[in-house]
Order: C-alpha cells, then structure tokens, then sequence
C-alpha cells in the first residue's frame, strides 16, 4: 500500500510550526523534530530575562499546540545529519539516534547568537536565543543586587551594579529599558545596603547609531526616550575583550578603555544553525557570511525542489532574521507543497515564489513606550506601545499563554512590580557546569526553587562560583 507524502520539518520555532499547522488537513505523514520540547517565542525572552514573563508563557510544549493535528508527530531531538540521496534525517537524544525518512524536508533550524569568533566571551556574557540563556540572565541580574547587597568594597560593588548590554539592536535596547525600569523602579527600596537607583546601564554598540534597522528619527527619540531613564548609550564603542569582571571597548579614535562590570548580556550578532554548513558542503550550496543557506526564489534549496531552508536560515533577498519572514516562509513552503500534491502542475513557476509582505517591526522600550515602523509610517510612544501590546497578544501560541502574558502584563505595568523573579544556582552556574569546569553544581546542595516573587539565597554562592 502506498504511504502518504512523508514531510519532515526540522525545527518548531515560528517557521516550522507555521508550515506544519498549514499542512493541517493535507494528506501528508509530518514528523517534526526539535532539540527541544517547545515552541519558543524568542521576542518575549527579554522579559522572561527580566522577570516579567514565566519561561512557560513564552515556550509552549510542541505536542500540545499541536494536539488536535492528526497528521503530526513530534520527535525529541537533535538533527545532525541529512542524507539527501536517501532522503532521511538522522537525530539523536542522549544515547539515542533515529533516522526518518522524508519525501519533502522542511529545515527551519534558526539561528544561534554570534560572538564574532570569540565564543569564549559567551561564559561570561551569555545571549538571549533560549529559554536555559534567559534564565541564566535572569539569575545574573536579580543575582547581581543581592551580591551587591552584600559587598562592603565601594569599588566592587559598583561593578556588582554596573549592567553591560552588547549590542543595541531591538533586543538590547529592550533589555537596557527594562533594567532601568527594574533598577528605578521594581527594586527601589527592597535592599538594606544599596540604592538600587544608582545601578549604571551601559548600552554599547561599534555602530554610529542605536537600532539601526529603524529609521534614524526613530533611533534618536529611543536614544533620548533610554537616557531619560539613566540608560549610558556609547555608540562606535566596539567591545573587544570580557571577562568574569569587565568589558574593554575600543573607541573609534581607537582608543581603548575598560569597565568594571559583573553583568554582561551579548546581544550583537547572529550565526545560522549548522545544519546551513551541511546542506552547503553536501550540495555545493552558497552559503551568507552569518551561515545561512542562499534559496532558489521559491525557498528551495538549489538542485533539491524536495528541500525548503525557510526562517532565519534562509537567505533571499537580503530579507531580515524576523520572525513574519519565518512564518511567511514556512507558510509558503507549506502552501507549494499542497499545491505539488494536488498536482496543480499548470501554475506559472513564478507564482512558486515567496513574496514577502512587510507587516512592519516593533520594539518595546519601557512601559507604555514602543516605537513602530512600517514603509514610511513610524509609531512611538504609547500609541506604539498599545500597538505592540495588541501585536504580540495576536501573535503568541495559545490561549492560555496569551492569558498568562496579558495578566502579567497589567500587574507589571500597573502594579510596576516584576513576579518572574525566581532564579537558582543550577540556572547561574550552568553555563560553566556544562563546560565541566565547575564541579559544585550539585543539585543536593542547591537550595533552589523558590515560589512566585521570591528571591533565591542561593545566588550569593552561584555569583560567587560564577565570578
Ligand atoms: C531575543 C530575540 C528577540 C527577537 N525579537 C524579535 C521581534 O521583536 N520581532 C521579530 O519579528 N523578530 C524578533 N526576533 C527574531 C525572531 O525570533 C526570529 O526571526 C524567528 O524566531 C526565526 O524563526 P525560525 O523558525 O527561523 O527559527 P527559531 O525560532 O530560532 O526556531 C528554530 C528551531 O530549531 C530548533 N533547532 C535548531 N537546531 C536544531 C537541530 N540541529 N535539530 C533539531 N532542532 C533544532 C531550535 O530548537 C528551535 O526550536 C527576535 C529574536 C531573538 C533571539
């Protein structure tokens, strides 16, 4: 008996699980697979990093947004290997490896943060790409007042109070914004020692200009709209060196300079999935300076109609790493596969190409200010935030994490408190843990976990492991 068209898509960020959700009612077999249980909302992890949001409101379980799809099943795992002769994908979890056949590949693996070749900076300066970098940002900042709170050196604990963001692209000018509403606002008066007001936020970039996808107008109103609440801007200020306590920034005059400081995040630059390098050394395909994979119009890698790369691994275009490309790319990979199945061979081969509709981008500030910009139409201020606020409660999966977030939303804009505020040893240390230099992360000694806004006493110890 003949089996129905098998689709494998690799990957369940907005890309795959936007083509998988459009295969909904076709006759197809879907197997998707990810190295992780959930759906991940990557715009909202700032605010998981800052205690706005739970890690489940913005991360869904897979297998329940997909539950009532009959024709899909879910794999756990890692994809390393795609044999493009004998159409199958192999993965593996733990000691386990499956390979799947397919005779149509979605891969829609993303992208991971780039350290430009500098990947040692990432223990002390972790990115924002997951749901394990959120959290250990989030145990970095609260933990960063609590071990101030504690210092009795003037100079380290400013260090302790000192936040460098690099990179102010939306997402570093978002995390800026919030850990000046956190420092002004959430925290004042919690501690004993310090004034969490004088914390000092660096926002550095080696570019002329903050958000430099937006419009300069718009840059310049979130660059004042920043300094109004304390946020340093250094712009031309490349960041050259980081260790446990500093970042050395290299002026444009050339000059180089250091700041003492414990917290780090890395927000500059993405790298594509490595499965772009494979399907490139496998298939002769060009591949983009950030590793991603160079498309034929119709999101097909060349040679290999069976093949679409779609999302942030995709390259077309110069179309930019957001996530409405993802999903406008995963839902056009879907809809030529239907057409295929349905044998519509008549079409024009040009109605097969992705056509990218612009539905603008948005970046949240503080609260009640975002700014927006669609072609020449720009937002900003609370007009752009209620728009933001309207945009993102459409665009998260599920009823119950739009719920979720909506309620969080109004106690932390209305109540100006941050609930999300639990964090562990595990979580600070696990990044050094995972490298196999830090033997201490031993669950019986962690006295982790605590309920909805609490802080953990655990954090001293982690930052002191950490540092
Ligand atoms: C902090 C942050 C903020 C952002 N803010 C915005 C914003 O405000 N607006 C906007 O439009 N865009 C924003 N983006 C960009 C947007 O999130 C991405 O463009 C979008 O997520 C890309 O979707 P994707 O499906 O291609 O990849 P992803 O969403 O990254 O999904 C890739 C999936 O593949 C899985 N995977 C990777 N490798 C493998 C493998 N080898 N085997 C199995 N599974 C694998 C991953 O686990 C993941 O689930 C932001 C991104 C980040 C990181």
């Amino acid at each position: 008996m003949a089996h129905a068209h098998r689709v494998v898509v690799i990957g369940s960020g907005f890309a795959g699980l936007f083509a998988t959700r459009r295969l909904r009612h076709a006759p197809v077999d879907i197997t998707v697979i990810d190295r992780t249980t959930h759906h991940l909302f990557q715009p909202l992890l700032y605010q998981v990093a800052t205690g706005i949001l739970s890690e489940g409101d913005v991360a869904p379980a897979i297998r329940d947004v997909l539950r009532r799809q009959d024709n899909a099943r879910v794999l756990l795992g890692e994809v390393f290997d795609i044999d493009l002769e004998a159409r199958t994908v192999t993965s593996r979890m733990l000691d386990d490896q499956t390979t799947v056949s397919y005779d149509t590949l979605i891969v829609a693996t993303g992208a991971a943060q780039s350290y430009f070749g500098h990947d040692e900076f990432a223990r002390h300066a972790p990115g924002l790409k997951s749901i394990d970098d959120a959290l250990e940002v989030r145990g970095r900042i609260f933990g960063a007042f609590e071990m101030a709170e504690l210092e009795t050196d003037p100079g380290r604990r400013e260090a302790w109070l000192t936040f460098a963001l690099v990179g102010a692209g939306p997402t570093g000018v978002e995390m800026a914004g919030q850990i000046a509403e956190l420092s002004r606002q959430s925290l004042r008066g919690r501690y004993t020692n310090i004034d969490t007001t004088s914390a000092r936020i660096l926002l550095l970039d080696g570019a002329p200009r903050i958000l430099p996808a937006f419009d300069e107008r718009l840059s310049k109103r979130v660059a004042d709209h920043l300094r109004g609440m304390g946020v340093e801007i250094h712009t031309g200020a490349t960041v050259v060196d980081v260790d446990d306590d500093s970042v050395e920034i290299q002026h444009q005059s050339g000059d180089r300079s250091r700041v003492a400081t414990k917290t780090k995040v890395w927000t500059a630059g993405v790298q594509a999935s490595s499965l772009g390098r494979l399907l490139a050394e496998k298939t002769g395909a060009e591949l983009t300076k950030s590793g991603q994979v160079k498309v034929l119009p119709d999101c097909t890698l060349p040679g290999h109609p069976e093949v679409f790369v779609v999302g942030d691994l995709m390259s077309l275009n110069s179309l930019p790493g957001l996530a409405e490309v993802a999903i406008q790319s995963g839902l056009h990979a879907a809809a030529v596969i239907k057409r295929r199945l349905a044998g519509d061979l008549t079409r024009d081969a040009t109605q097969e190409r992705f056509r990218y509709i612009d539905l603008g981008t948005l970046a949240a500030i503080s609260r009640y200010y975002a700014v927006g910009q669609r072609g020449r139409a720009q937002v900003w201020g609370l007009l752009g935030w209620l728009i933001w606020l309207a945009v993102h409660l459409v665009f998260l999966t599920g009823f119950k994490n739009r719920l979720l977030a909506l309620v969080s939303w109004i106690v932390t804009f209305f109540g100006r408190t941050r609930y999300e505020r639990t964090i562990t040893l595990r979580q600070v240390t696990a990044r050094r843990a995972l490298e196999g230099s830090d033997g201490q992360t031993d669950g019986r000694r962690t006295p982790c976990c605590q309920a909805r806004n609490s802080t953990t006493f655990a954090v001293p110890r982690a930052l002191r492991l950490a540092a």
